[in-house]
């Protein structure tokens, strides 16, 4: 009931926006996904290969799967096969292991380059200059098996709720400056994925196209549960 109902709510609150949500299902059993599939759920965001890996065959095959953590290059095979869209992309040398993993799989995997945004310290994330080079990069145009379709940021964790809209605003505006310059033809500017259950609102004023809610749908995360 409780599942449903905040799915239906959260379907209700996108629409006008026009941004789609991404039920974010780690740590979660795979009970609570197929609950939310019921409620006409089909996009789910796990963070861990190993716990997307697990649960991916026990649940209907209609389901898109997003991979919205660290990936590291060694664990792109397991994933390679199903995954909707990854992401956390943020080097040269993981898109050329996604490339080599789509060509493996005869497919050409959605990717969405991870910008660092937060005012955190974080290993993970490309600077702007970093994403405007490895976007208009000859070795990304040769890739035939990998795509990039737009950019995914995570705000500063914190109150200061101008803080967070500055720095959604700012991934927004890189994403209408490489929208109108010149990319190769496999990359496009269409998702942006940003906003979770503390922030979502904001996001989506600054126009979010994907938003990743966990907590705001499941409830505190079951790291019992956890398959990892
Ligand atoms: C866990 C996670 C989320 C969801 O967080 P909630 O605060 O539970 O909504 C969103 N994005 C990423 C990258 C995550 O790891």
């Amino acid at each position: 009931m409780g599942i449903q109902n905040n799915i239906a709510k959260f379907q209700a609150l996108l629409n006008p926006y026009g941004a789609r949500l991404i039920a974010v299902s780690k740590t979660h059993p795979v009970g609570k996904i197929q609950e939310a599939y019921e409620a006409g759920q089909r996009l789910f965001g796990e963070n861990k290969v190993q716990e997307m890996v697990d649960k991916q065959p026990q649940l209907p095959g209609d389901i898109e799967w997003h991979l919205i953590g660290h990936l590291q290059r060694n664990k792109v095979k397991y994933i390679a096969p199903f995954v909707t869209l990854i992401h956390a992309v943020d080097s040269l040398r993981l898109l050329e292991e996604i490339n080599k993993q789509g060509a493996k799989f005869t497919r050409i995997i959605p990717c969405l380059l991870q910008v660092y945004i937060a005012t955190e310290e974080t290993k993970f994330g490309l600077d702007p200059t970093e994403v405007r080079q490895l976007v208009t990069s000859p070795e990304l145009a040769g890739m035939k098996n990998v795509r990039v379709d737009g950019l995914m940021g995570m705000a500063s964790l914190t109150a200061n709720t101008q803080q967070v809209q500055k720095e959604f605003h700012s991934l927004k505006a890189l994403f209408e400056e490489l929208k109108v310059s010149a990319l190769p033809a496999n990359a496009q500017m269409k998702e942006l994925s940003m906003g979770m259950s503390s922030d979502y609102e904001i996001a989506l004023k600054e126009g979010s196209t994907l938003v990743r809610i966990g907590t705001a749908i499941f409830g505190e995360r079951e790291y019992s549960q956890a398959n990892t």
